[in-house]
């Protein structure tokens, strides 16, 4: 990869699309930080509900475990220092968000085009468009609908969560698609407030041995000193 060029905060409001409570973390926990810490307004939008990371549960079922990871997502953003900092929860279905032409989707996507309208984003994060997991590239199709309608264009960046892991080689950047950009962060700060998703690192569903759990490797990977981002290239 080349060499990433510096990340520079706009002056303007920040919007985050994590697809699930963890990816805000994660992906973007260093930005956040930064942004609130410099009074942007800062807004993160949870599309999914990450209800569907132990099926297996029965002391968690579905519903339970979408709200618990709701007061992860919020505990996480305390931590960030983002107490303060508005936030939306889409909850949409983890692992089966509602396909384009449907009810659910014209509701959601309608949701998220007033949330850009009202905020009026300077810099918006998304998830990698080509990410492994199906719900970061729908989350990712979502919000560039809800952009489109949007009166005016900010900067669009992307971060990827699984490509590194689990990528096709085509699901990576092309050199002429997308440059990166980087943002050195506290990994102390994130390490934190991943913590705050213990149902994501196996500390709290007992009886599902086959849920997810996010690895030491992936954390490592994602919580180091830089967060990196792909700015898409002028055409
Ligand atoms: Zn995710």
């Amino acid at each position: 990869m080349i060499r990433p060029a510096p990340l520079t905060l706009p002056d303007g409001p920040v919007l985050v699309v994590a697809p699930h409570p963890d990816d805000e973390t994660l992906g973007c926990g260093g930005l956040i930080a930064a942004a609130v810490a410099r009074g942007l307004a800062t807004h993160v939008l949870f599309v999914t509900d990450g209800g569907a990371s132990h099926p297996g549960s029965r002391a968690w079922p579905r519903a339970r475990l979408a709200r618990r990871r709701e007061a992860e997502a919020e505990e996480a953003l305390r931590r960030l220092g983002a107490g303060g900092a508005p936030r939306t929860f889409l909850r949409l279905p983890d692992a089966g968000m509602p396909p384009r032409g449907s009810p659910a989707h014209a509701e959601a996507l309608g949701t998220v085009t007033r949330l850009v309208r009202d905020l009026g984003p300077a810099l918006v994060l998304l998830p990698w468009r080509r990410d492994p997991h199906r719900d970061h590239r729908d989350a990712w199709a979502l919000a560039t609908e809800a952009l489109a309608r949007a009166p005016a264009r900010p900067e669009v960046l992307e971060y990827a969560i699984w490509l590194d892991e689990l990528g096709a080689p085509e699901d990576h950047p092309a050199a002429t698609e997308m440059e990166p950009v980087s943002l050195r962060v506290s990994p102390e700060v994130k390490r934190g407030a991943l913590r705050a998703h213990a149902s994501q690192l196996g500390l709290l569903v007992e009886d599902d041995p086959t849920g997810f759990v996010l690895g030491p490797a992936t954390i490592d990977r994602l919580t180091g000193p830089e967060e990196i981002y792909w700015r898409p290239c002028e055409r």
